[in-house]
């Protein structure tokens, strides 16, 4: 955890709007995402968000100095694999000359940066990271008791789930940008009640808030990474949404993992926050309960004990069409901590490779669900309406068991702590949109 002056919480741009208490992207935040102006045509480019804008970072490399401008210039790319495989040395360094970029005093540099500004209500977003895997795993211990008791009343959490982080591969194809929509998935569903399977609009479409992270450094195939090593290994973190058809799901689930029910879709917020800018806000990991068994010794090491949690507050709104129409604000369904989830980052990245399998640039992976113990920060509507029996009231007089075609899922996610700048994820959100004909 490496505090810096990049941190310090009395730096202000001379970009105004980042100065404003309670902007998500102040001169401590420095996310990156790639971007183009819309009225402009070629290719995106990488672009750091400061107050209300972006500046593109490739257009003032040769404001900065060695390594920072080296960085720079892996920047002219539509996605952050190039600054990525550089590493962290140059990682660093391009942090902190941004950050003393965007607070200089004298005019010359002041007004180089001005012209290279786009306004963030100017762009148009695309996924800022070439992704070549993605793996979602399901790390929030009341998240999956909850899911795990509509199914198991009884015996809701199984017995490998305190020892191993549980994962399942996912589709890099089908990550989308947030703005994108979301079209609701048609698949084979069988309820109770039916005597055969039918393919169909999937009926109880559902989101799940989740915290996702990018792989910054590769690892070599046959290798575990150690636990110690772990975290060095993600470059930065994004709001993520795992859409999930709970009645493909259900059928198609037995007995093997998540596959049609999600792989539709996963949306995720344009804004990478890197790790460098979430070092204030590190924290221990979540206390197990007396009675829980320690990790396994290669999930667990001291430092990351002690500060491998992290304390960034994520909430999940919903925007119906009604609503919409009426000019009601997106109604908050749930407000949790990732200080909540049971593993680690460090941990599941360990896991990820303990069997030899290897990290590549731009891999991304997922939490989970970021599900709390109290209902207010149950991060699903499966949760939420106790497996679809109880409705969700929702300003406007609506009820909601699942999504609709129309409603909009909006995500947001910032860091407080007394003695740093807050600083924000942005948002990511997309609206449902109608099935296809099942044909
Ligand atoms: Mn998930």
């Amino acid at each position: 955890m490496i505090i810096d002056q990049t941190h310090d919480p009395a730096l202000k741009s001379f970009i105004a709007t980042a100065n404003v208490p309670g902007c998500a992207f102040p001169i401590q935040n420095l996310p990156y995402c790639a971007f183009r102006r819309r009225s402009a045509t070629g290719a995106p480019r990488i672009g750091v968000a400061i107050g209300d804008d972006l500046l593109d970072i490739a257009a003032v490399a040769d404001l900065l100095n060695g390594a920072a401008g080296h960085a720079a210039a892996a920047c002219a790319a539509p996605h952050l694999n190039d600054l990525m495989r550089l590493g962290p040395a140059y990682w660093a360094a391009l942090r902190s000359e941004l950050s003393q970029l965007l607070s200089a005093t004298d005019a010359e540099r002041r007004s180089r940066v001005e012209t290279d500004l786009t306004p963030i209500a100017a762009a148009e977003f695309f996924v800022p990271v070439q992704i070549g895997n993605f793996t979602d795993f399901f790390a929030s211990i009341f998240h999956a008791t909850n899911t795990g008791r509509l199914f198991r009343p009884d015996n809701p959490l199984l017995l490998n789930y305190k020892y191993v982080p549980v994962a399942y591969h996912g589709r890099a194809s089908s990550v989308q940008v947030s703005g994108a929509p979301v079209r609701r998935p048609l698949g084979q569903t069988k309820r109770a009640e039916d005597p055969a399977p039918v393919y169909r609009p999937a009926r109880s479409l559902d989101y799940e808030l989740e915290l996702g992270f990018y792989i910054g450094r590769p690892s070599t195939l046959g290798v575990p990474v150690p636990i110690a090593e772990a975290g060095a290994h993600v470059f930065g973190y994004c709001l993520l949404n795992d859409w999930s058809a709970r009645d493909i799901q259900a059928w198609e689930a037995q007995p093997l993992g998540p596959f049609l029910a999600k792989n539709f879709a996963t949306t995720v917020s344009p804004f990478v926050v890197t790790a460098a800018a979430l070092a204030p806000f590190r924290t221990a990991a979540f206390a197990r309960p007396a009675g829980d068994p320690a990790p396994l010794p290669h999930l667990l090491a001291p430092q990351d004990q002690a500060e491998g949690g992290l304390d960034i507050i994520l909430e999940a709104y919903i925007l119906t069409a009604k609503m919409r129409d009426e000019g009601i604000s997106p109604f908050r369904l749930s407000r949790g901590s990732f200080a909540q989830v049971y593993w680690t980052v460090a941990q599941m990245v360990a896991h990820h490779t303990s069997n030899g399998c290897n990290l590549e640039i731009g891999d991304l992976m997922a939490s989970g669900t970021v599900s709390g113990p109290e209902p207010e920060s149950w991060a699903s509507l499966l949760e939420l309406s106790r497996g679809g029996r109880e409705p969700i009231a929702l300003p406007g007089g609506e009820t909601r068991r699942f999504l609709e075609d129309g409603d909009e899922v909006i995500f947001r996610g910032y860091c407080e702590r007394a003695g740093f700048a807050r600083i924000g994820f942005g948002e990511c959100r997309a609206v449902v949109e109608p099935a296809m004909k099942a044909g």
